[in-house]
């Protein structure tokens, strides 16, 4: 890398949402972005055209996580257009929010799929180049469901419990090669994710919440873009709440 050029960020899941909010704040610190989505594509469009304003090259794909090949290729083509990839942020995630007596197996195995199988797909394609070149920052993207538990979420607390075990581990495997990998576990943020629900249990949640509000995208991805830059580079293996002060 030139001194004039940019350092590369993959995000997943930068079409809407937290992502989205990633993807921006990344191009605003100075990043090339790529990202993938799972179907929303003029959405897509639209947050690379912001990004681009933000003067960032991109690239964006409609990449499904759960499909090992696909994010593979997706993550050779992202180092071939834009260049080495130095930040990677696994961001792609979904619910499926049902009691466990009524749990179907659909349920289960989609939120799995996606939520754990996905960051594993994504860091294991990006992290071995990143390895060989001894450089790179890891974060994942977990939830205080992952951290507590959280009731009539036993399918996507589990994944997200998955999320921490796997950085960490991740972290201790990588970290003596120069590289970094934390998690973002952020509350009740306000993304199309929480829409139907925040009217639904508005009351309920905010009265658990210190700071009285539900969090914002760009909240989460402010503490994500310090993350993967150099201000972060004694900070590893290491969860960090981003929730307003929320007793699940
Ligand atoms: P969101 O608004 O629903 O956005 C989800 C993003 O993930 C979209 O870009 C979506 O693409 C993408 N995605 C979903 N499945 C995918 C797949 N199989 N392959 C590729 N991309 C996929 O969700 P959000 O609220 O921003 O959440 C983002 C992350 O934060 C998730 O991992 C979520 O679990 C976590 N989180 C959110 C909250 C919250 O309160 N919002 C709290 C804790 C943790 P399309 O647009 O194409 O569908």
């Amino acid at each position: 890398m030139t001194d004039t050029e940019r350092p590369v960020a993959l995000v997943t899941g930068g079409s809407r949402g937290i992502g989205r909010a990633v993807v921006h704040r990344l191009a605003e610190a100075g990043h090339d972005v790529a990202f993938c989505y799972q179907s929303s594509r003029e959405a897509a469009e639209l947050v690379a055209k912001e990004a681009r304003e933000r003067g960032a090259r991109v690239l964006t794909r409609q990449v499904d996580v759960t499909d090992r090949a696909a994010v593979k290729a997706f993550t050779g083509a992202v180092e071939e257009d834009l260049g080495p990839v130095a930040a990677l942020v696994g961001v792609a995630g979904i619910v499926s929010d049902r009691p466990l007596v009524l749990m179907r197996d659909d349920d289960w195995d989609s939120v799995l799929r996606t939520n754990l199988d996905g960051t594993y797909n994504v860091c294991r394609a990006a992290v071995f180049p990143m390895l060989k070149r001894k450089a790179g920052a890891v974060v994942t993207v977990s939830s205080v469901a992952g951290v507590a538990g959280n009731a009539g979420q036993t399918n996507y607390s589990a994944s997200k419990a998955g999320i921490i075990g796997f950085t960490k581990a991740l972290a201790k495997e990588v970290g003596p090669h120069g590289l970094r990998a934390n998690v973002v576990a952020p509350g009740f943020i306000e993304t199309d994710m929480t829409a139907g629900l925040r009217d639904k249990v508005a009351g309920q949640v905010l009265e658990r919440i210190s700071l009285g509000r539900f969090g914002r995208a760009g909240e989460v991805a402010d503490l994500v873009a310090f993350l993967v830059s150099d201000r972060a580079s004694y900070v590893t293996g290491q969860v960090f709440r981003v929730d307003g002060g929320m007793a699940l």
